[in-house]
């Protein structure tokens, strides 16, 4: 028999996730279940198929098990699906509108899906407003009631961490007929679960912290309500096959079973290296949602328990080419696109988004790891030094 921890009593998250649920091999006992590899599965002598198992394409028992760690986390009632990135899983949820459909997404959020919104979700006849949602008058004025069936946030949102208040944001969405979803990868639902504040759909880039070993492409949506819409999501990556495979969720298991540990380690690195890079005369800005200069502070402070997530960005004295030039002088730091693993990355944003990006040239991105927060700050602090030189 598998175990279930969840059916035993109350159990703190961070327990039912080291264990990845309690799951035990029934063959073996072992405390690692296997990797289910299998695309077929037997049909009964009368035709059935009692297991639940037709096909790999939706059914894989692996991948199962890493969608039930995620629902668990993000107190997710309808469940969770796991796609084959993080892209995959964000336009499966625009697929599932229909033509003619409006949707309001932030003006300031995760590039790629930006330009997606851009390009192929207006081909598929969809309209996109892009406004400051964390301007809750904007998002009001943005959303036409019978017209809007989506409002997209993503909070902290790349690469600036402006806040959206996503209790405040459902309940405009939910007035004007439409849904709420909420790209919580930077959060993660360590720090943030967007379904317990009125989100209908909460997604991750699960490639980000909730593996958190830069060793997988994964994305995740868990859902509030198994409803009609829940339901076309499901049929959106049944059909375009965008599963994701079982290695992959073998990996996310095992990354899942540490998030609490790394997760906590990173935010708290974080927000020291935040209050001392605001200090440092090199330095112009820096933007975190935990220091109280932030304009989204006092949301975070609401809306966020037990840290202000991993991400932070600085803005370099000097400008461009003194951004540029201290990201070339790091020497623990790696400089690399991503974030959320155990290794800490910089990245000069502006030049990886292109023309039109409104993100602000002196900027670095910092992604937070687990290494010693000291051996980070000095690293920094070289950097800007030698970028200045
Ligand atoms: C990385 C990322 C995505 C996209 O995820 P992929 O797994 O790279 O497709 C979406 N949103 C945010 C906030 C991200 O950081």
């Amino acid at each position: 028999m598998t175990q279930d921890l969840k059916t035993r009593r109350q159990l703190h998250p961070r327990s039912l996730a080291a264990q990845a649920m309690g799951k035990v091999d029934p063959l073996t006992r072992a405390v690692v279940p296997p990797i289910h590899v299998s695309t077929t599965f037997v049909r009964d002598p009368d035709n059935a198929y009692s297991s639940g198992f037709i096909y790999g394409r939706p059914d894989n028992e692996t991948t199962r098990e890493a969608e039930s760690v995620l629902a668990m986390l993000e107190e997710a009632q309808a469940g969770a699906l796991l796609f084959a990135s993080g892209m995959a899983a964000a336009t499966a949820v625009f697929q599932a509108l229909s033509p003619g459909d409006h949707i309001v997404a932030p003006k300031v959020m995760y590039w790629a899906l930006r330009s997606w919104l851009l390009t192929e979700a207006t081909r598929w006849g969809l309209a996109v407003d892009f406004v400051e949602t964390d301007d809750l008058s904007q998002l009001q004025a943005a959303v036409k009631p019978g017209a809007t069936r989506l409002v997209w946030l993503e909070t902290p949102s790349n690469p600036l961490w402006t806040i959206t208040d996503i209790e405040a944001a459902a309940a405009i969405a939910h007035a004007a007929g439409a849904r709420l979803a909420v790209d919580s990868t930077c959060a993660s639902p360590v720090h943030t679960r967007p379904l317990t504040l009125g989100a209908d759909i909460v997604m991750h880039a699960a490639t980000k912290v909730l593996n958190g070993h830069s060793d997988v492409i994964a994305g995740a949506l868990a859902a509030r309500e198994d409803d009609a819409f829940w339901n076309r999501i499901k049929t959106v990556r049944k059909g375009q096959g965008g599963i994701l495979g079982p290695f992959e969720a073998f990996l996310l298991l095992r990354g899942m079973r540490t998030l609490h540990l790394r997760q906590e380690r990173q935010s708290a690195s974080a927000l020291a290296l935040a209050e001392r890079l605001a200090a440092h005369p090199l330095v112009a800005r820096v933007l975190y949602p935990g220091l109280p200069q932030h304009p989204g502070h006092d949301v975070a402070r609401r809306q966020m328990q037990g840290g202000f997530g991993y991400m932070l960005s600085i803005q370099v004295v000097g400008g461009e080419a003194a951004a540029v030039r201290t990201a070339a002088h790091v020497e623990l730091y790696k400089r690399a696109t991503s974030l959320g693993g155990v290794e800490s990355l910089i990245e000069h944003r502006a030049s990886i988004e292109g023309s039109g990006t409104p993100c602000p040239t002196d900027l670095l991105r910092l992604s937070t790891g687990i290494e010693d927060t000291q051996d980070l700050y000095a690293d920094l602090d070289q950097a800007l030094r030698a970028g200045h030189g």
